[in-house]
C-alpha cells in the first residue's frame, strides 16, 4: 500500500494558507478524503442504524460542510447504500467495507465522516450526542480498569463485590 497521506496534507497546506485541510483514509488506503478545516461540528451517534452500519458501540462523526469534503483517491472504490425509509446514505470502501460518509437528506449541504478516519486535528471536539437514549449498556464510559493477571496488555473492570475487597499493596488499584 502506498502511504501518501503526508505528502497530501502538505499539497493542502500549500494550495492556501486559508483552506488548512486534514486528511483521512480507509482501512486498506484505497480510499482516501479530505476536509477543510475546521470542521462544522463533530457528534457522538448513539442511534440503532450507525450502531449497525459501524459494528460499535456508537459512531462519532466530523461534520463538513460538502464543499469543502473532498475524495482525493478512489472515487470509483466508494460504494453507496441508501435507506429509502430514512433517506440517509451511507458510503463505504467497497474492498474493506470502511464507513466513509454519512449523509443525511435533511442537511443536503452537509457531509458526515467518521472521526476515526482522521489521524490529524479537525478543529472540532465532539461534545454533541444524537440518540443519547439509546445508549449501550456495554459501551465502555470510563469505568476503573486494572491490569489482568497473566495476559498482558489486557484491562479489565472487575465485577462489583458484594463485601468490600480488602486492600493489598500489590493491587494496582490502592
Ligand atoms: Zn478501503
Amino acid at each position: 500500500m502506498r502511504s501518501d497521506v503526508g505528502k497530501r496534507m502538505t499539497t493542502a497546506t500549500a494550495r492556501s494558507a486559508s483552506a488548512e485541510s486534514v486528511a483521512g483514509q480507509c482501512v486498506c488506503g484505497a480510499v482516501k478524503i479530505e476536509i477543510e478545516i475546521p470542521a462544522r461540528w463533530a457528534w457522538h451517534d448513539h442511534s440503532r442504524a450507525s450502531r449497525l452500519a459501524h459494528g460499535a458501540a456508537y459512531a462519532t462523526y466530523v461534520g463538513s460542510w460538502r464543499r469543502r469534503f473532498r475524495v482525493t483517491k478512489g472515487a470509483t472504490k466508494v460504494t453507496r447504500f441508501k435507506d429509502e425509509a430514512t433517506g440517509t446514505t451511507r458510503s463505504f470502501c467497497a474492498s474493506c467495507g470502511t464507513p466513509l460518509v454519512y449523509e443525511r437528506a435533511r442537511s443536503a449541504h452537509m457531509v458526515n465522516i467518521p472521526r476515526a478516519l482522521f489521524e490529524g486535528r479537525t478543529g472540532r471536539e465532539p461534545r454533541y450526542h444524537i440518540a443519547i437514549d439509546q445508549l449501550q449498556d456495554w459501551t465502555y464510559r470510563g469505568e476503573t480498569l486494572v491490569p489482568l493477571k497473566g495476559f498482558p496488555g489486557v484491562v479489565w473492570e472487575r465485577p462489583r463485590q458484594k463485601k468490600r475487597a480488602r486492600p493489598r499493596a500489590s493491587d494496582p488499584m490502592f
